[in-house]
């Protein structure tokens, strides 16, 4: 019998509806202190309606055993949260999933094996290309207990290939160890308990004349990674000849082992060194060699050179690890403004690199075990090396830097270092001049630019031919770096260019913290506009022409009708 205790008229109803909704569940009414004395010994399991404080409050006292004390969930008045409060492993997280269900709530499962270790341990590394080895699944419970017991995890990588944050104790081995965490494409033994990962790290090259069985094909591909000791699990893709695109047997064998399909023209294949060309095959298809070539076109290592059946051949490379760098922007301030594809890129990251203040901002994102390099203001070329050189070490790095990361931001210093070993994820995120444009209103309604005013990197001779630019070509300007310590009348001299070529009346923001607790939105004009309500974290946004001010928000119309 699982007991349903409502205290407020908001419980009642809920505890009416569980009552109905859940099998086996009846409503107790009377006080509930005294339902719960009535209920606890012979029910299976209570879910109480009431604040948390009101329901740890009516079960402390009858508490004694958790293998005999019935389960106890617990569902907040406005029916959000269903929470496993105990017995949880004695089917209080499986009742408050199934309250939850009943209610459209959230369910709160705070065991841990439910909710840190087994989920994360299942998915480990699935955004940098990692799976889990299904032969590894009986062993995940109790490499997520280690972990989360802060016990000794030993992580074995046979190459540098990036797993993601790893919570724990968790130390890097030179074989595999037990409990422990190994990242291989090899079909090595490892001792229990110990996971394998295996990253998508291969890549078969496949040939085969007109009307080679499927059969043939796959059973040359599964003989080529048996005998090579690898794991079909670490197959990125087949490849082969653009003119074997349609080719039944290599459709059907790559299709049979969930393995997509590449092909590559027969020049790109031409150009590729192989150990065993073949001018046979470079006079029927235009290139010496499909099988190795395909295999190796993306670079790296031949680790099955060209086998080969009646019509087939095959051959095995492993591509080199690359390294995962995601630049990340966090917006103007508001958590709310960091975008979810940033949270996930956090997530997923095991070192971060930024200024410190941006870190600090972002740092709930970020999962235990991930390392944090957090630097003062200054050398933004250090920060993007650090953050390139430890992704080509096989980490999973995310630089962060606020506003829109690609404006005046971390990630061109990035990229123009990164070479094509590294994969980068560009996450965008809202920049200071359309975070100050919302808080002002409609500024930026027609064309529009940004103009930093930091002579830092650039000569001020070009920041004035562009502010003149655009004062002739009556743009709306948003002036990012308007004014610092020791650089204050780039601003002023900025203002009189663009007065040559629009009224003192021109309306103007000043717009200081947008999105922070010490937020300033201030409208003012072009001739009036005092310079020294400018600093540091102030975008300016000075409208054109037609930009007028509508009950007192700044607007810049679509269109000149
Ligand atoms: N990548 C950042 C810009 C960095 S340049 C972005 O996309 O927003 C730094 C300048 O941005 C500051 O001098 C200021 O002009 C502007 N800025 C950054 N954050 C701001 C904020 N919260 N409010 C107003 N201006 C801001």
């Amino acid at each position: 019998m699982i007991g349903v205790i409502g205290a407020t008229a908001a419980g009642r109803r809920t505890a009416d509806h569980l009552a109905g909704a859940l099998p086996g569940a009846c409503a107790l009414d009377g006080r509930p202190a005294d339902a719960v004395a009535a209920a606890w010994d012979r029910a299976d399991a209570l879910v109480l309606c009431m604040a948390t404080g009101a329901a740890v409050r009516v079960v402390a006292t009858h508490l004694r055993d958790k293998h005999a004390d019935p389960a106890v969930v617990d569902v907040d008045d406005a029916r959000a949260f269903a929470v496993a409060l105990t017995g949880g492993h004695h089917g209080g997280n499986d009742l408050a999933r199934a309250v939850a269900d009943a209610l459209g709530a959230t369910p709160v499962v705070t065991t841990a094996t439910d909710a840190a270790g087994l989920p994360a341990l299942e998915s480990l590394g699935a955004h940098l290309g990692l799976r889990l080895d299904p032969a590894s699944r009986p062993h995940v419970a109790a490499v997520a207990a280690a972990l989360l017991g802060g016990e000794r995890v030993a992580r074995w990588r046979a190459r540098p290939w990036p797993t993601g944050p790893l919570p724990g104790a968790v130390v890097d081995v030179a074989t595999p160890a037990a409990p422990g965490i190994a990242v291989t494409d090899e079909l090595v033994a490892v001792p229990a308990p110990c996971l394998v990962y295996r990253p998508a790290s291969l890549v078969v090259g496949v040939g085969a004349s007109r009307g080679a069985p499927a059969d043939e094909v796959g059973g040359l591909i599964d003989a080529a990674l048996a005998d090579a000791g690898l794991s079909p699990l670490s197959v990125a893709h087949v490849a082969t000849v653009d003119r074997k695109a349609e080719e039944a047997g290599i459709v059907a064998a790559a299709a049979a082992r969930g393995w997509p399909l590449v092909t590559h023209p027969a020049a790109a294949l031409a150009a590729v060194a192989v150990p065993n060309p073949s001018p046979v095959v470079h006079a029927e298809v235009g290139t010496p060699s499909v099988a190795e070539a395909a295999a190796l076109v993306g670079g790296g290592e031949l680790l099955v050179a060209k086998r080969k059946s009646a019509t087939a051949t095959v051959a095995v490379a492993r591509r080199p690890v690359r390294g995962r760098l995601a630049v990340v922007s966090t917006g103007p301030g508001a958590a709310a403004l960091v975008p979810p594809l940033a949270r996930d890129a956090l997530a997923g990251a095991d070192f971060v690199v930024g200024l410190d203040q941006y870190v600090e901002r972002i740092r709930a994102w970020l999962r235990p075990g991930c390392e944090v390099a957090a630097s003062p203001i200054g050398d933004e070329v250090a920060r993007a090396e650090t953050a390139i050189g430890a992704a080509r070490g096989g980490r999973s790095v995310a630089l962060v830097s606020g506003g829109d990361v690609g404006v005046y931001g971390m990630a061109s210093p990035a990229l123009e270092r990164a070479g094509d070993d590294v994969d980068v994820v560009v996450v965008p995120g809202v920049t200071a001049a359309v975070a100050a444009a919302a808080l002002l209103g409609s500024p930026l309604g027609h064309d529009h630019c940004a103009i930093s005013l930091s002579d830092l990197l650039t000569p001020y001779e070009v920041i004035r031919r562009r502010v003149k630019a655009a004062a002739e070509g009556d743009f709306v300007v948003s002036f990012y770096n308007p004014r610092s310590r020791g650089r204050h009348w780039q601003l002023d001299e900025a203002r009189l260019l663009l007065a040559e070529h629009r009224p003192a009346s021109t309306p103007v923001g000043l717009v200081t913290d947008a999105y922070r607790p010490t937020q300033s939105v201030t409208l003012t004009t072009l001739g009036t506009l005092d310079t020294a309500d400018v600093g540091m974290l102030t975008t300016v946004v000075v409208g054109n022409r037609q930009t007028r001010v509508v009950a007192g928000r700044m607007v810049t119309p679509r269109g000149y009708a």
